[in-house]
């Protein structure tokens, strides 16, 4: 078993940018989780399948392989052999990856994937049900989070500066929709580990938050 941190919180927390400097600061592999589930969305998506219609939502998560390699120490997407990790970051596959991340087996077929990086690697591995449910038994966990507008604005910022068009009201209210339902959903809900150390960064610098988790690993 590798040396495992995990990370869990709402979209935009800031997970992905603190998790990235953690990991090269402590000589991690950083594990995003959540760019397996819009990986499956972007395939979704592909394929014109509604995100209502479950039956067929799990027939294409059949077919569809995910594999993740590292390339300079950078997470790479593939998905069924193609590279994906340039089409997860839009608005419309973390929407469509939130509406099917819910399904049962849809988080199953990424179970695997998840499990084995951990026992492999000394990772840092950030998403919603990471202390929870993937690795309970991981050596350190945080449960980072951050007021809707703080976490609004951030996303607005990393979107226009990949010069993406976006609108911030659109953005603040997809934002609430997604907690909404990772929080409300049945299996594997986005919530605090009971032993989980809680991070709120709305009023803390990027440098903060990193020193005060590099702080809780060995
Ligand atoms: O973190 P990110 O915004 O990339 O995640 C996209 C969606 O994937 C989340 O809104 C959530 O529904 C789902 N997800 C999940 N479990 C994880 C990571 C992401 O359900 N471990």
């Amino acid at each position: 078993m590798g040396y495992n941190v995990a990370i869990d919180g709402p979209a935009g927390a800031g997970k992905s940018t603190i998790a990235k400097l953690v990991a090269k600061e402590k000589g991690y592999i950083y594990v995003d989780t959540g760019a397996m589930y819009r990986a499956l969305a972007v395939y979704f998506l592909e394929k014109g399948i509604d995100a209502g219609d479950t039956k067929q939502i799990i027939a294409a998560a059949r077919e569809a392989e995910v594999s993740i390699r590292y390339e300079d120490g950078v997470q790479q997407v593939y998905l069924n052999g193609g590279n994906v990790t340039s089409k997860l970051r839009t608005e419309e596959a973390g929407n469509m990856a939130s509406m099917t991340s819910p399904i049962p087996e849809v988080r199953e077929r990424l179970l695997e994937l998840q499990h084995s990086l951990a026992r492999e690697m000394d990772v840092i591995m950030d998403g919603r049900d990471i202390g929870t449910n993937i690795l309970p038994n991981a050596d350190v966990k945080v449960y980072l989070t951050a007021s809707v507008e703080t976490r609004a604005k951030r996303r607005y910022k990393e979107l226009t500066e990949k010069g993406l068009e976006c609108d911030y009201e659109e953005i603040a209210k997809d934002i609430q929709e997604r907690d909404m339902r990772d929080m409300s959903r049945e299996t594997a809900p986005l919530k605090q580990a009971e032993d989980a150390v809680l991070v709120d960064s709305s009023n803390m610098t990027i440098s903060e938050v990193v020193d005060t988790i590099v702080k809780l690993c060995r």
